[in-house]
């Protein structure tokens, strides 16, 4: 319903204003939400630039202005700013949090991520926007409307885990990032960075968590076609706190001279991770198989073939043949 998807955008871009607007003008977001991203060291332009804000510490200081505004309450809960309770009351999703809204390619707010300012064991660090009729999470970016035109210009992508990540880079000068917000990527989000590039290069937090995370969206960006590098941060950093401790040109040397092909990446990983265990060795190979076997171009997966092969001392000849068996199996 066309005129839905309008009320629910108006009624988010209302929200981004009322955020930013008690981030900047009230006593709370000041002395609160501001000083969490000074102490985060998050300039005043960043924060303007991605329309950061902070939503107070009650249960429904936006949900009454908003409908004192004229908002209607159907809205308010379609789009999740809004939470209905028993006897229809309405209350804030987000209360107490710092507030990153999430853009379309075109600028529209579709959703919220709030971030909880203390460490609490209890609350969850970030509270999202549920899905709704104009925000459908697998096919977005954080960020992709900011980064779009440096895409472009550096032909190259920087795909990161998080918002703070997607900030603190363009804070140093590195503007063309996306974040996947903590999930694994989807077909929608890859598509949606090959309309600007063929380049990606994964920067996951230098975690167990982040490389799990950075193999298992990998073979879906192979299979669109995509040049994909990898890089692993020291362990205990991620994009935003690396981003932090230097300039744009000392980041993108780093990430230039850190970066290894994925399926290098890859075979590298569950090298170390087989030993000299041939089962394990055997399922390895069966893995790599599929990941190169997805590749679209027939000549870069001979290239990985030659490397591979010398990689795990195994025939040329033997993994075409497995290569071929997926191909037979997939046609
Ligand atoms: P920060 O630097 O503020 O701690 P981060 O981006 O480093 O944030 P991670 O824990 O690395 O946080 O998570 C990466 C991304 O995953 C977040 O930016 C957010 O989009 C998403 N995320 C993290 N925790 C949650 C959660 N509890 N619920 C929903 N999404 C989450
Ligand atoms: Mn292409
Ligand atoms: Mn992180
Ligand atoms: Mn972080």
């Amino acid at each position: 319903q066309k005129n839905d998807r309008e009320s629910m955008l108006a009624l988010n871009k209302y929200a981004q204003g009322y955020f930013s607007n008690i981030l900047h003008h009230s006593p709370e977001g000041k002395n609160v939400g501001m000083t969490y991203f000074h102490e985060r060291g998050f300039r005043e332009d960043i924060i303007k630039k991605f329309q950061l804000g902070y939503s107070l510490d009650q249960r429904d200081a936006f949900s009454a202005e908003a409908l004192g505004k004229g908002y209607k309450k159907e809205f308010l809960v379609k789009t999740g700013l809004s939470i209905e309770r028993d006897g229809g009351k309405i209350y804030d999703r987000f209360w107490g949090r710092v507030m990153f809204p999430v853009h379309t390619l075109s600028g529209n707010v579709i959703a919220f991520g709030g971030r909880i300012l203390k460490k609490d064991e209890k609350a969850a660090k970030y509270v999202n926007s549920p899905e709704s009729e104009i925000y459908h999470k697998s096919n977005e970016l954080y960020g992709i409307f900011f980064a779009k035109q440096s895409i472009v210009k550096h032909d190259r992508c920087f795909l990161v885990e998080g918002y703070t990540d997607v900030i603190s880079m363009h804070q140093s000068g590195v503007e063309n990032v996306v974040a996947s917000s903590g999930t694994s990527l989807t077909k929608g989000q890859i598509r949606m960075i090959h309309r600007f590039t063929e380049n990606v290069t994964v920067i996951y937090d230098g975690d167990a968590a982040g490389i799990k995370a950075s193999i298992r969206g990998i073979d879906m960006l192979l299979e669109e076609g995509l040049n994909i590098k990898v890089v692993l941060l020291p362990p205990g950093e991620d994009p935003d706190s690396f981003a932090k401790s230097q300039n744009a040109s000392d980041f993108i040397a780093y990430i230039d001279a850190h970066q290894s092909d994925f399926i290098r990446f890859k075979t590298g990983l569950l090298l170390e991770e087989a030993g000299k265990d041939p089962i394990k060795r055997a399922a390895l190979i069966g893995d790599l198989v599929r990941s190169i076997a997805i590749i679209p171009s027939s000549i870069i997966r001979s290239v990985y073939v030659k490397e591979c092969s010398s990689l795990l001392d195994v025939d040329e000849k033997l993994l075409i043949a497995e290569i071929d068996k997926v191909h037979l199996a997939k046609h």
